[in-house]
Parts: C-alpha cells; structure tokens; sequence
C-alpha cells in the first residue's frame, strides 16, 4: 500500500516567546525546587505535568504565600500587572521574569501613554491573562472591546480626547484593519499595532495546508484559545479536521483510510509532541 502523504505547515508550534519561557523554567528548575509559576506556564497538558514533577508549583494569587525570601515566582509569557510585581515584592519573592518581550514592550507603551494622560483602548478578550496583565499597566483604567462594532456601541460615552490604542498579540488582522481606518478620524491618537507575527503566520500556513489536504491534525491543548483558532481555520477548509492533544489521541480507525494529512500546532504545543503525533501517523497502515 502507498505510504500516506504527511505535511507539516510551513509555522506551527511554539512560538519564540513560549519557547523562551519554557527555557527559563527549565533552567530554573534545575537549581531550585519549589519555583511558583503566577497562572499556567503553557496550555499543555503533557508539559505541565511533566514541569509539576520537577517542581514548579501553579498558582493564581500571591495571598497564600508566607514571606520567604528563599521562595521564586515565574511570570509566563503572557505577563502579569504591575501590582503582580509589588506583589511578589512585598512577600520578598524573587521574579523570573519570562513575559514575552513583545507584551513587555506593550506594558511599556501603555504605562508611558497613561501617565502623559492618555485613555487607554485595548481591543481584545477581556478574560484573558495577557489582555489582564496589560491592563495592570495603567492602572486597570482601560477601556477593552472585542471589535469595532463593540467599541462603536460605547463611542458617544467616550469624553477623552487623547487615546492610545493597543491590541492583544493574538488579534485578528481583518478586525485590526478595520478598527485601523475608523481610527483615523481621530486626531490626538497614538495608535500601536502590537499583533504579533507568529499568530498569523501560523493562522495563514494552517488555512493554505487545509486547503489541500483531505484530513487534517491540529495538535495542542483544548484550553488554548490559539489552538482553537487553528481548528477553526482548518475546519472551514477541511472538513476531516481533529484537534488531538497528544499522539494517544489520534483518531486511529479513520486515519487508516486517510490518504493525505496535514500538520499543525498551536503556540504552546511542543515540537516532540508534534514528532510523536507524526512519528504515529506514519506507523498506521
Ligand atoms: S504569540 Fe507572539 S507575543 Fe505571544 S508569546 Fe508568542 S511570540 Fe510572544
């Protein structure tokens, strides 16, 4: 039988700010025990469970923590408020600091435009960690919509005359646009387009694999809202798509009739996951 056709998209995985958080929390974990990490490091079952057994330990508030100055805490890429630093401070904890430095450069922005007065808008998920810590930047003062329809709704209440606008990193680039030229008829607007690369790269090389594969493996965690964005895409384009977490979950009866697969991987998904998950694939005959 003729092996079946597999492809991985041209980006997918871990992305250049998770990778490099996790290379901090290993290299932490190697000297220290008992790291606490503020929130999950990263929306994957098999990582985290895997960091727990070396050590670090999750938490999401500082309050249960007794003063100790031995103790460590790990911000993760999405980043932490302001208050979250005066937190850890005030229980004498040292910070790893493993925000990703395109939020980092986010914080900056926001902390510099609020203090010259400016209204902050944020447009992106106003439950989200990043869009959270984003917001302890200023004060939690900002004003956060899902899109422009959402912001036009609150428009007339709006009595600021200088703005800054931001976006969550993960934001749609079709929506960005859009919020971009309504934006313009706004004089005194200092306006960012903080959307990171590695989103729609990823986003563009799922929905052009899709287009030409007949089945399709999207690997990551089901509480990674990236992931499910990539599920979606593909879904649209391919209608034999399955969202697996690992390689135990591959759907394993029908892949056997699948001729050709394609690969991808949300940012917090590991490439050794995604080998293995191919590494199967290959095997079923
Ligand atoms: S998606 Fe972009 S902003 Fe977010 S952690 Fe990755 S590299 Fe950083």
């Amino acid at each position: 039988m003729k092996d079946k056709k597999i492809e991985k998209a041209e980006h997918l995985g871990t992305c250049f700010g998770v990778e490099r958080a996790l290379e901090i929390t290993y290299n932490a974990l190697e000297d220290n025990k008992n790291i606490y990490c503020y929130g999950d490091l990263i929306h994957n079952n098999d990582v985290k469970k895997e960091l727990e057994e070396k050590g670090l330990v999750v938490l999401n508030h500082t309050s249960s923590i007794k003063k100790d100055k031995s103790h460590k805490i790990i911000f993760r890429s999405h980043g932490v408020g302001k208050e979250i630093y005066a937190q850890a401070k005030e229980k004498g904890m040292e910070v790893i600091d493993a925000t990703c430095p395109k939020v980092k450069k986010i914080h900056k922005i926001v902390q510099d435009c609020y203090n010259n007065g400016y209204k902050i808008i944020l447009f992106g998920n106003k439950e989200h960690p990043e869009i959270i810590g984003i917001k302890g930047w200023c004060n939690n003062k900002a004003l956060i919509f899902e899109d422009i329809n959402d912001f036009k709704a609150y428009e007339n209440k709006v009595t600021n005359t200088k703005f800054c606008v931001v976006f969550q990193t993960t934001y749609n680039l079709n929506k960005f646009k859009k919020i971009k030229k309504y934006f313009e008829k706004y004089e005194n607007i200092r306006f960012h387009n903080t959307i990171c690369s590695a989103t729609f790269q990823r986003q563009n090389s799922c929905r052009e694999l899709a287009k030409k594969f007949d089945t399709m493996m999207v690997i990551g965690g089901k509480h990674s809202s990236n992931t499910r964005k990539l599920y979606e895409i593909s879904k649209e384009f391919c209608d034999d798509t399955f969202w697996i977490e690992n390689k135990s979950e591959i759907p394993y009866d029908y892949i056997k009739s699948s001729k050709n697969i394609g690969i991808t991987a949300g940012a917090s998904t590991p490439l050794i996951i995604i080998e293995e998950v191919i590494e199967c694939l290959k095997k079923i005959k």
